[in-house]
C-alpha cells in the first residue's frame, strides 16, 4: 500500500481522536504498519520509539508473544458471549485475580476508561439511593483532573480545552485544589503541601457531605494534567475524611494502575483502600479494550435484593469479553513470572540516573514516580508541544508533550540501549527547538 494514498484515505474516512482535523493539512498522519517491542514501524520501514506506550496502554511491548498467544488460544474456544445470564472461565479467573490484588471484589466490566468512570459514579449514586440517602447526588474531583470524555466522566474532569465547549451538557461538580507538588509554595515539603491541600478537602466536605456521593481522584499522579505528582499522605488524609463524612472515595487507577506508579496499584503506597477502583489502559497490556470497576462487599450488598431496580442494571454489549479477559490474564501472568515490579525498580533507577543529562536544558520540576518520568521546559514558546512532537518524530521518537511538560511512560520492556536512545534523542530534540 502506497503511504500517501493511505494517508489520504484516512483523512477522508477516519475522524481521528483528540484532533482538529484541519491541522493535518500541515502535520501529516503517520501510517503505522507494525509494532515490535518498544518500536513502531511505518509503511516505509521508518521506526519510532513509543515513549508514551501508545497512550499509556502498552506494558510489555508491541507484538508480545505471550499476550498474543493467549488471545490466539482463547480465539479457538470462545470469542464472545453476553455476560448477562452467562459466564465464562476467563472473566471469572480475571475477577478473582483482581479481587486478590486490590482487596476489592465484584468486578463490573466496561470497555474503556471513561465507561469505568461512568460505572463508578452511577454505582456510588445508586448505593446512597438504595440505602435511603437519596440527597447524596453530587461528585467532587481535583482541579486539573482527567477521568475520560463521556458526559459523566467529563463532568468530573477539569481540563478546560476538553470540557468548556460541553459545559451546558454536564453535571455540576466541585473541584478541590490540586495536590500536584508543582503548585506548592517555596520551602514547603511535599508532605506539608499534601496536608494543606487535604485540609481544603475537609473544609469543603464538612460543609457539603449531605449532598456528596463521592470524591474521585487519580491516585499519586495526575497524568493528563502533565504528570502532576503528589505525596501519598494526601491519599491517606482524604481516605480518613471520606470515611468520617460518609463520602465514597473512587480511585481512578486507569493510567497509574498495573505497575505504572511503582506498585501494582498507586493506592498501595498510602496505603489506602478506596470504595471503588477504576481500571483500564494497561489491564490488557495494551492489546484489547477492557475496563473494570471493583468495589466493596458493603456496596455490593446494598444492590442485592428481590427488587430488580435496586440492582445495577447498567450494561455494555462487550462486557467481560473473553478475548480481552484472556489478554488481561496473560498480562497478570507476566507480572508474576517475570517479577515485573522488582525489575521496574531497577529500570526506574536507571532512567532516573540517565535523565540527569537533561538538567543541561532550562528545565523545572524533574520528577519521576515508578515508570513515569517528567520535567517541565522553561520556554515562552506557545507551540512547544507541537514542535517537540514534530521534531521528535523526525528523530525516530514518539514523544507527546503535554503543554511544556515532556514525559516518558515507556513500555516496561525498554532495554538500556533503548533508554539511551530515548534520553539522548529527547535532549537533542528539545535543544533543536529552544
Ligand atoms: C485515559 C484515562 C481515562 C479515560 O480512559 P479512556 O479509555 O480513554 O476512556 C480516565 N481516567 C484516567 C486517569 C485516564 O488517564
Amino acid at each position: 500500500m502506497n503511504n500517501q494514498s493511505l494517508l489520504n484515505r484516512s483523512l477522508q474516512s477516519v475522524w481521528h481522536p483528540c484532533t482538529q482535523m484541519k491541522q493535518h493539512e500541515t502535520y501529516p498522519l503517520i501510517p503505522i504498519a507494525r509494532g515490535d517491542g518498544v518500536w513502531l514501524y511505518d509503511a516505509d520501514g521508518k521506526r519510532y520509539l513509543d515513549t508514551v506506550s501508545s497512550w499509556w496502554v502498552n506494558l510489555f511491548g508491541h507484538n508480545n508473544p505471550r499476550i498474543k498467544d493467549a488471545i490466539k488460544l482463547q480465539l479457538d474456544t470462545l470469542e464472545h458471549v453476553m455476560l448477562a445470564g452467562f459466564t465464562h472461565e476467563p472473566v471469572v479467573e480475571l475477577s478473582e485475580k483482581l479481587a486478590n490484588l486490590t482487596g476489592l471484589g465484584h468486578a463490573f466490566y466496561g470497555s474503556d476508561g471513561a465507561s469505568a468512570t461512568e460505572i463508578a459514579l452511577k454505582m456510588s449514586f445508586h448505593y446512597w439511593r438504595n440505602i435511603g440517602q437519596s440527597s447524596k447526588t453530587k461528585f467532587i474531583s481535583l482541579q486539573n483532573s482527567y477521568h475520560g470524555e463521556t458526559l459523566g466522566a467529563l463532568s468530573v474532569t477539569d481540563v478546560a480545552i476538553f470540557k468548556d465547549t460541553y459545559a451546558p451538557l454536564l453535571m455540576q461538580s466541585a473541584q478541590m485544589p490540586s495536590p500536584d507538588f508543582r503548585l506548592s509554595e517555596a520551602g514547603e515539603t511535599a508532605e506539608e503541601f499534601a496536608l494543606r491541600r487535604a485540609q481544603a478537602v475537609e473544609n469543603y466536605v464538612a460543609a457539603h457531605h449531605a449532598d456528596l456521593a463521592a470524591f474521585i481522584v487519580e491516585p499519586l499522579i495526575q497524568c493528563a494534567a502533565g504528570m502532576g505528582m503528589y505525596h501519598p499522605t494526601y491519599l491517606r488524609r482524604i481516605r480518613e475524611i471520606c470515611t468520617q463524612y460518609e463520602v465514597h472515595l473512587i480511585a481512578d487507577e486507569i493510567a497509574v494502575g498495573f505497575g505504572r506508579s511503582g506498585t501494582m496499584f498507586a493506592c498501595e503506597q498510602a496505603p489506602i483502600k478506596p470504595d471503588f477502583t477504576c481500571l483500564s489502559k494497561g489491564i490488557t497490556g495494551g492489546y484489547l479494550p477492557l475496563s473494570a470497576v471493583l468495589t466493596t462487599d458493603k456496596i455490593y450488598q446494598a444492590f442485592y435484593d428481590n427488587s430488580t431496580v435496586r440492582g445495577f442494571l447498567h450494561s455494555h454489549s462487550y462486557t467481560g469479553n473473553p478475548l480481552a479477559c484472556s489478554a488481561a490474564l496473560a498480562t497478570l501472568a507476566i507480572f508474576e513470572t517475570d517479577n515485573i515490579l522488582q525489575m521496574n525498580q531497577q529500570k526506574s533507577a536507571l532512567i532516573q540516573a540517565k535523565m540527569q543529562v537533561l538538567t543541561d536544558l532550562p528545565v523545572k520540576h524533574m520528577r519521576h514516580q515508578g515508570m513515569i518520568f517528567a520535567f517541565d521546559v522553561d520556554t515562552q514558546n506557545t507551540q512547544f508541544a507541537k514542535q517537540c512532537y514534530q521534531a521528535a518524530v523526525q528523530q525516530e521518537l514518539l514523544l507527546r508533550p503535554i503543554g511544556n511538560t515532556v514525559y516518558w511512560m515507556p513500555p516496561y520492556t525498554i532495554n538500556e540501549e533503548e533508554i539511551d536512545f530515548m534520553v539522548n534523542t529527547t535532549l537533542k530534540v528539545i535543544r533543536s527547538i529552544l
